[in-house]
């Protein structure tokens, strides 16, 4: 018979916890990365369970780094304390407060990762990313917002920082915040940094927002002017779409690095953006980096202060449940497309050649035969972002792209039908126009996001969202595109997106064409096999190296060239392989030469996309 399970941990319940938490980290030890923490948390004699933040806002899964917590004691009034790990939960460690006594200290350190297969660098030798739910503990029992903790933070000498925390006071490196429900700690990150550059993206307004840029190198801070005025636009564009803010600041948290893991994290008041380091100084290049900080920034409203109500927690070790993802992920990627080109971080053009990567990724995802979209929003528990081998019969988070093609769907839907007069802007004022400068999070439910549809325009909106959530065996959702007066079509020739996307990923992306990704970091080993694509069929899988293109050394150009070779002389390509220790020659028949994709007009009809992407007035 099973054994009994021990006592649950107590469930959170809302009622204030008396006293205030202290959370001193000392971050000085870039040398070997390594935050340490010391704690003070108020507790009065008798059992107690102190947890460690699991179940992550913004990662939309169990992503706390428990196997980095390292280093625990815990005394009361000196003595030193037995604790034990819970044996069902090992996010939570129990302790029995001896009678008389006032409060646990507890000090302990995260051992941040110092190579990337450890997890994500988040301290260098230029710059660091503290998020607090790596650095603290919590009293179970309570929710999260009923909790006030008041933290401090020591940091290598001469750094600046950014965060949307309020300074209380400081002395010399060490900087105590103002105290803040423990929610809010976990929701305001700080960004440091050697090299640090603060640029105000709303001169002269009532609610600022800036941008704190940490850089590997100082060059790397320069902004141009056409830079600086991009970002500005997207502040006031936002503002446009969204009406109201819900933040009395915000930070953009804006990390350029080629050591620190990247990163694209939102919060209330601030987003951490970690990012290519070219991304000012090589402007042409990283194109495909430009939507990073609209979608984050857009995440303020959609996600963070209008959040699905199953998503909403009392505190970080309760299971999240992620069904209206495509709502809060995919949205969010369509108003981070619309808002990048109506700032100009986007050209039009630019735009569209992001919409028709997005689009080609559906139209070529074989998965969707089998796997309705609404079940892709379990990817953040099911995968946590670990590799796979076969991403396009897998899928993905594919709530994020095929979101984002529903939206575009709706939208043009609505415009098509009120004559222009009405779009998903309306839809946006009336769900996110509301509560102004507040950010208390307000929830919603899948009837709630189809009464607001329908208060913009009358139609069946819960029938049109079911049927793109639930079937699988649909075609792609391309509906938006031909609606907003454009087709998906593919040439021999990428687009400067799809360039800039192979030189930011450092990848030949040839998956529409020979059906495979090559990883030129890893010396031509395959990162991705279309399903049922050429190269699949002649059994290349991931993790295979290309050694060779048709007898000459691998190289991007050889590989490119052979493909349009095998359309002109009817061949076939002969890729020596190196899997493990075997090498074979394959012989992949393929002869439609190279294939990139493109929106082109379709003529005659309304350019509705063209509205959508242009800037508001
Ligand atoms: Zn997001």
């Amino acid at each position: 018979m099973p054994a009994p399970m021990p006592r649950a941990i107590p469930t959170p319940l809302d009622r204030p916890y008396p006293g205030t938490l202290h959370l001193g980290v000392d971050a000085t030890d870039i040398t070997r990365a390594i935050f340490r923490v010391h704690e003070t948390i108020p507790a009065q004699g008798g059992p107690v369970a102190l947890l460690f933040p699991k179940w992550l806002p913004g990662n939309h899964g169990p992503t706390g780094p428990i196997d980095k917590f390292a280093g625990l004691v815990i005394r009361a009034g000196g003595t030193k304390l037995a604790w034990t790990r819970d044996a069902v939960d090992v996010y939570a460690f129990h302790v029995i407060v001896p009678n008389g006594s006032h409060a646990l200290d507890c000090d302990f350190q995260f051992l941040s990762p110092v190579e990337t297969r450890e997890g994500r660098v988040v301290m260098t030798p230029e710059m660091l990313n503290l998020q607090w739910n790596a650095v603290a503990l919590y009293p179970a029992g309570y929710f999260s917002r009923d909790i006030v903790v008041q933290p401090s933070v020591k940091l290598p000498q001469g750094w600046k920082f950014g965060t949307a925390l309020e300074t209380a006071s400081a002395s010399g490196a060490t900087t105590t915040f103002k105290p803040v429900p423990f929610n809010t700690l976990v929701d305001s990150p700080i960004f440091a940094g050697r090299y640090f550059e603060r640029v105000n993206l709303d001169p002269g307004a009532r609610v600022p927002v800036y941008m704190d840029i940490v850089a590997d190198r100082p060059d790397e801070l320069t902004i141009s002017p056409t830079q600086l005025q991009a970002h500005r636009n997207l502040v006031q564009q936002a503002y446009r779409a969204f009406g109201s803010h819900h933040y009395d600041h915000y930070d953009f948290l804006l990390g350029l690095s080629r050591v620190m893991t990247g990163i694209g994290l939102e919060h209330h008041r601030s987003s951490e953006d970690g990012t290519t380091a070219e991304y000012f100084k090589d402007w042409d290049k990283t194109i495909v980096s430009r939507d990073l900080l609209s979608h984050e920034y857009s995440h303020s409203w959609n996600g963070k202060f209008r959040r699905p109500a199953d998503l909403w927690t009392a505190n970080f070790n309760v299971p999240m449940r992620d069904s209206l993802l495509w709502v809060y992920e995919g949205q969010t990627q369509y108003w981070g497309t619309v808002l990048a080109a109506r700032s100009g971080l986007w050209t039009k053009q630019q735009a569209l050649d992001a919409i028709s990567a997005d689009g080609a990724t559906f139209a070529n995802r074989a998965g969707l035969q089998w796997r309705p979209l609404e079940d892709t929003t379990n990817d953040p528990i099911t995968t946590m972002r670990r590799p796979i081998p076969w991403r396009s019969w897998q899928r993905s988070e594919d709530y994020y792209g095929q979101g984002e093609l529903i939206w575009l769907d709706a939208d043009t839907l609505i415009r098509q039908k009120t004559g222009g007069k009405k779009s998903l802007d309306d839809f946006a004022r009336a769900f996110f126009d509301v509560d102004d400068g507040s950010y208390v999070t307000v929830t919603y439910t899948f009837d709630d996001i189809v009464r607001a549809l329908n208060g913009v325009l009358p139609y069946d909106w819960a029938g049109f969202l079911r049927a793109r959530l639930d079937s699988a065996g649909a075609p792609a959702p391309l509906d938006g595109l031909a609606r907003g007066g454009y087709k998906l079509v593919y040439t021999d020739k990428p687009s400067d997106y799809a360039k800039s996307s192979e030189h930011v990923r450092k990848v030949t992306d040839v998956l529409y064409s020979l059906g495979v990704i090559v990883d030129d970091q890893e010396h031509g080993q395959i990162a991705e096999v279309l399903w049922d694509g050429p190269a699949f069929n002649a059994g290349i899988v991931v993790g295979s190296q290309i050694v060779a293109v048709n007898g000459v050394a691998y190289d991007p150009e050889e590989l490119k060239d052979a493909i349009s070779g095998a359309k002109a002389t009817g061949a076939s390509i002969q890729l020596m392989l190196k899997r493990g220790d075997r090498y074979n020659t394959v012989s992949v028949t393929y002869r439609g030469g190279l294939r990139y994709p493109h929106l082109e007009r379709i003529p005659g009809t309304p350019a509705l996309l063209d509205d959508v992407l242009n800037a508001k007035h």
